[in-house]
């Protein structure tokens, strides 16, 4: 079975009402590929706002959630809440929160399992520092982020992998199409060793860092590219083309 086409778009700590509105009303009006899967992450505050005006068939993902169920944690979200409003995704293990909160890979499989034990699909994020990249250790940073989770969740079934590098989030300088396909290989190589052969045929391996309308043509015609996740261009009207890059 072909993997579905995937763009996922994460707004990040960005937006408010107007914006978020002006954003949806945007994709809702487009003509998009059917053969692409949208999911778009708006802070919390705004995923409910996000689910009632979005059209049916795009899903909404939090930017996190909690490993735990309700309870007395200040502050967080659970997946029960999150399934109860209708929000059916969430984006876990992003290097900002990796770095900025200093979530170690165990929570971050921990999250993921509950999130897929919960029902929830998950757009796990992993990636290199530019450091690593240069000391030649971008695929063991990528495969020992993927092995906690693996340590952790049978089931990838409902696990869409993004591939961020982190020299390439924010910055304008998207990986070449070579170095994203070769890490995106590599990747689902490990998923075929460590996981098993199902898993690395199906499941989606998105790029993310810096994509933009002006590349994600020529990133999607690599063969392990099966998406995209995308910030800040997920808050502009071209984000349409970014969905419509692989038809
Ligand atoms: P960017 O962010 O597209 O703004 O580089 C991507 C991401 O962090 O998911």
């Amino acid at each position: 079975m072909a993997r579905k086409f995937f763009v996922g778009g994460n707004f990040k700590m960005n937006g408010n009402i107007k914006s978020i509105k002006e954003i949806i009303a945007n994709i809702n009006e487009a003509k998009l590929d059917s053969n692409t899967e949208v999911v778009i992450a708006p802070p919390c505050l705004y995923l409910l706002l996000a689910r009632e005006h979005l059209r049916e068939g795009i899903e909404v993902a939090a930017q996190n959630v909690f490993d735990r169920p309700n309870g007395a944690f200040t502050g967080e979200i659970s997946t029960d809440q999150l399934k109860d409003t209708g929000i059916t995704w969430a984006i876990l293990g992003h290097s900002e929160r990796r770095v900025i909160l200093q979530e170690t890979d165990e929570f971050v499989a921990s999250k993921t399992k509950a999130a897929i034990d919960g029902g929830l699909g998950v757009i796990l994020c992993i990636g290199e520092s530019l450091e690593q990249r240069e000391a030649g250790k971008t695929i063991e940073v990528v495969t020992k982020q993927l092995k906690a989770v693996a340590d952790k969740v049978k089931d990838w079934s409902k696990i869409v992998i993004a591939y961020e590098p982190i020299w390439a989030i924010g910055t304008g300088k998207v990986a070449t199409t070579e170095q994203a396909q070769e890490v995106h290989a590599a990747i689902r190589e490990w998923l075929k060793k460590e996981v098993s052969t199902e898993a690395s045929d199906n499941t989606r391996i998105l790029y993310g860092g810096s994509v933009t309308e002006k590349n994600s043509c020529d990133l999607a015609t690599q063969p392990d590219i099966d998406g995209f996740l995308v910030g800040g261009a997920s808050l502009k009207p071209a984000f349409v083309d970014i969905i419509n890059s692989n038809s």
